[in-house]
């Protein structure tokens, strides 16, 4: 299988886009040292996350690493954000601008368009297809898209980033009713810095989901990485730090599958 699916009961579904780790032989050999470190993965999610089966929630994780296509771009790769720096469909570097490819071995279009067949279709056919048994079964669905990042990238954002980022296409990727409901959680604990639509607005799966009209709520969260792990090298868990967040992050995705079950 091209990612891991599980199929829950709730009308939450739980995306996460980025914590693939694995890259293909014809793909990785064609990389430099630097890809073999996949320092830009979204780390130890599906382990922070582990509350989800227990609520019942359908969980879809990447299997592949965002090197090799990345799955919260879109499939024409169009820039998410015109005008400022952004990693594309096929990374060319890592966010420390590191070369991911030997010399004269970038991905070329046809290339591209390979991946895009054997490897990123595959997450976005089963995504649409639990969106749509969800829909089904319960008429409305809550699409969470999980991500994390190293809380200092001078690439993308000046300083360090806060420790959560909501981000819902300022505003067009789900109902405010559920994002303030959402958001609330948050703004009640101290522990967290917090911005909604800030330098993370969603990326293609929040924003192309997400239709609130369909009945389709999507929000994206960024983590800081600082928040449950260590960002520097082996990427270690730290499941003193998790356990600070954990308990937001299951009011938070409880709150959400509440709002579009009322
Ligand atoms: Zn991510």
């Amino acid at each position: 299988m091209d990612y891991q699916f599980k199929a829950g009961s709730i009308p939450l579904l739980v995306s996460m886009p980025h914590v693939g780790t694995e890259i293909p032989d014809d793909v990785l050999a064609a990389m430099t040292p630097a890809a073999v470190d996949k320092q830009d993965t979204d780390w130890h999610l599906v382990r922070l996350y582990d509350f989800l089966g227990e609520m019942g929630a359908s969980v879809l994780s990447a299997r592949w690493s965002r090197y090799v296509i990345d799955l919260n771009r879109p499939p024409e790769n169009t820039n998410l954000y015109p005008g400022q720096d952004t990693t594309g469909l096929c990374p060319v570097d890592t966010f420390h601008r590191e070369p991911l490819y030997r010399d004269g071995q970038a991905p070329d279009q046809a290339e591209v368009q390979r991946r895009l067949a054997a490897y990123w279709q595959p997450y976005h056919q089963q995504l649409r297809a639990e969106l749509d048994r969800l829909l089904a079964l319960h008429g409305r669905v809550a699409l969470w898209d999980a991500h994390s990042i190293a809380s200092v990238v001078p690439r993308f954002f000046e300083g360090k980033l806060p420790d959560l980022n909501f981000g819902t296409a300022d505003g067009h990727s789900c109902a405010a009713g559920m994002s303030d409901a959402v958001v609330a959680h948050a703004r009640a604990q101290q522990q967290f810095s917090i911005a909604v639509n800030g330098r993370f607005k969603g990326g293609h799966i929040t924003r192309f989901y997400g239709q609130p009209e369909k009945g389709v709520h999507a929000i994206q969260l960024e983590m800081c990485q600082s928040t449950y792990m260590d960002e520097d090298a082996p990427y270690g868990y730290r499941a003193d730090r998790a356990a600070q967040v954990q308990p937001l992050l299951r009011d938070m995705l409880h709150t959400a599958a509440s709002w579009v079950r009322a």
